[in-house]
């Protein structure tokens, strides 16, 4: 494994990381949980990301008795959770990033996860109808409370992101460090674009998500949607369609071909593309096996294969 600092922060997370969503709690209990996180682990992991709203909280819940079995030192691991959505009915509970929901629910998150503190919080979604300062003063003093240790920012606009670091900047409060946006082969605009001069005017970081599309780039919804998939997952019926897409799905067979022309899996070679990407502080992978765990954290060896002309005929394929 190597480390990358997240942006200009001195934070150092693994160039491939292990993430939550869809998996913890829905998919699998703690047992299976534990062995992804081990096997993640293993390869040389040291981030991992959640989110309040995962699993109605359950994610949380099973990340931190995992790493309570697993007996990891705090120091040890980098951790992050992410607010907007809320897991509690009511008004200020959902959908919000205003002060009195901020405050209230990163204790909740760090009750669930057994930890005195997460080393990541995000604010998950931008939020309209919150004043943008009363955002930043919260996320400012939920690290002067000991509760975070940095905060970032997950599917926000370049100018939003931008407005929440001059707040910061002008009032002298705790600058965000990092933005989460989603990021693999079929969707680069906003990470390789959008968000340019940010790398350059604020040394953003960035943990990118889904780098497989949701599994789409492991090739397995060439023929259809595999019963044991995310695919056919019930509640997830809204992404079965892009799983499906026969476009896409014939970029893949090409891309299978460039996989197997260095030596790799198709997987393999989208998270790896991931990294390439000297802006990327780490590709959050996710698994619903350990398996597939091991196979997608090797990619940190393929990212050395994709040589410029290796690049240009991805390109190619998914332009
Ligand atoms: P991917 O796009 O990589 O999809 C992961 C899923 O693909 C797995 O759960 C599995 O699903 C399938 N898969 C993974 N590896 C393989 C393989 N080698 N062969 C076959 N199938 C495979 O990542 P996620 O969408 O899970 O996102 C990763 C992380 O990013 C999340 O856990 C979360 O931490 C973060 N995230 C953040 C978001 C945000 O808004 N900030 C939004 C979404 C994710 P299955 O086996 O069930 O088909």
């Amino acid at each position: 494994m190597t480390y990358r600092r997240v942006g200009s922060a001195g934070l150092k997370v693994s160039t491939l990381s292990f993430g939550s969503w869809v998996t913890f709690g829905t998919q699998m209990a703690v047992d299976n949980a534990t062995k992804c996180m081990q096997a993640a682990w293993d390869a040389g992991v040291n981030f991992f990301d959640n989110a309040e709203v995962y699993a109605g909280g359950e994610s949380e819940r099973i990340m931190g008795q995992v790493i309570d079995e697993l007996g990891w030192e705090r120091r040890s691991y980098v951790i992050s959770t992410k607010f907007f959505w809320g897991i509690h009915e009511g008004v200020n509970l959902k959908n919000t990033l205003n002060r009195k929901y901020l405050l209230d629910a990163i204790e909740g998150s760090l009750d669930r996860l057994g930890l005195e503190y997460v080393d990541i919080a995000y604010c998950h979604r931008p939020d309209a109808e919150t004043p943008i300062e009363e955002t930043v003063y919260a996320m400012h003093d939920m690290i002067e409370r000991g509760w975070a240790t940095y905060w970032g920012t997950s599917e926000w606009s370049a100018l939003e992101i931008r407005e929440a670091y001059e707040v910061a900047a002008r009032l002298g409060l705790r600058k965000p460090i990092v933005e989460q946006p989603q990021y693999h082969l079929f969707h680069r605009d906003r990470v390789e674009n959008e968000y340019a001069s940010l790398y350059k005017d604020f040394g953003l970081g960035l943990t990118t998500w889904s780098p497989l599309a949701s599994g789409l780039l492991s090739g397995k919804y060439l023929d259809g949607v595999p019963a044991d998939s995310r695919g056919s997952l019930e509640g997830y019926e809204w992404l079965r369609e892009g799983l499906g897409d026969v476009e896409r799905n014939d970029r893949v067979r090409q891309l299978i071909k460039v996989a197997e022309s260095i030596g790799c899996t198709v997987a393999q070679l989208a998270i790896a593309w991931c990294a390439s990407n000297p802006n990327v502080s780490t590709v959050i992978t996710g698994a619903s096996k350990p398996q597939q765990v091991v196979e997608n954290l090797a990619a940190i060896d393929v990212i050395a294969a994709l040589t410029p002309d290796v690049l240009a005929e991805i390109d190619r394929i998914v332009s």
